[in-house]
């Protein structure tokens, strides 16, 4: 089975834009993958419909083999996905903004507590746990945003577009924790607009480019043919 696996995926938004026509994409397990196109390309809208933010027009999608269509709740238990705008209750602090999450897969308090401290030590962030969130940098929040996706260690994390406003050292440090995180065994998978981002950290790549996947291949292979 595959991680993540989209067939024909379609999206017309109610203006009558079609944002995708006719998306296929497989991820394996384990994979570090990019989703890489300019803006407008469609990647925002793949990541909506993969964790049903945005509903599809058509097509098919399987997360670990389980159809978002038939099993959602299944499907998402496998699924941290970190968006591109910070959506948590900025006047919550750092800690209960990752505690809170917990709730909504069932997570005990007691554990929660504890993953929430873990993971905000790998991020750096376990010294501003008392500080309310509106109060953090740009770099900061999406680095909270990163922590709280990851409060039911989910087997694939998303991220859209996450070196947004995040300065170069911060930038590095994220990526060295992304990377272990792949190293362990979650599969990656995040968009950018920036081919050296996804030369450097991914091994496969698509391209999209106003809703068509215009290539499919190894990092390794593209970089031959350019
Ligand atoms: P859906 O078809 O999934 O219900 P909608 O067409 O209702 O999606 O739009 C979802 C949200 O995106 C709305 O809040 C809308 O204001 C916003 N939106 C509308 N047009 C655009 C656009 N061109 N780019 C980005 N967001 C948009
Ligand atoms: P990307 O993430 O690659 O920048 P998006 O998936 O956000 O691209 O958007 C793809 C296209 O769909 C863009 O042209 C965008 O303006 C349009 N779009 C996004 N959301 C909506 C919406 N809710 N209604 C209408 N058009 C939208």
């Amino acid at each position: 089975t595959y991680a993540i696996e989209i067939k024909d995926l379609k999206k017309r938004y109610d203006n009558g834009f079609e944002a995708l026509k006719g998306v296929d994409l497989n991820v394996e397990q384990g994979d570090f993958f990019a989703l890489l196109g300019p803006n407008g390309a469609g990647k925002s809208t793949t990541i909506g419909i993969l964790c049903s933010l945005v509903n599809k027009s058509s097509g098919r999608v399987r997360i670990f083999g389980v159809d978002i269509d038939e099993d959602f709740a299944g499907a998402k238990l496998h699924l941290g996905v970190v968006p591109q705008e910070f959506n948590f209750n900025v006047f919550e602090t750092v800690f209960n903004v990752v505690v809170t999450q917990a709730g909504f897969y069932g997570i005990p308090l007691e554990l929660a507590k504890e993953r929430a401290e873990k993971y905000l030590k790998k991020l750096d962030l376990w010294d501003k746990k008392d500080t309310q969130s509106r109060m953090l940098s740009g770099g900061m929040k999406r680095r909270l945003m990163i922590a709280r996706a990851l409060i039911h260690e989910p087997k694939i994390l998303i991220l859209d577009e996450p070196t947004a406003g995040v300065d170069i050292e911060l930038r590095r440090s994220m990526w060295e924790f992304i990377k272990e995180l792949n190293e362990q065994g979650t599969t990656i998978i995040l968009t950018t607009h920036y081919l050296e981002e996804a030369e450097q950290l991914c091994r496969n790549i698509a391209i999209i480019n106003s809703g068509e996947i215009v290539e499919n291949t190894s990092v390794k292979a593209l970089l031959k043919t350019l």
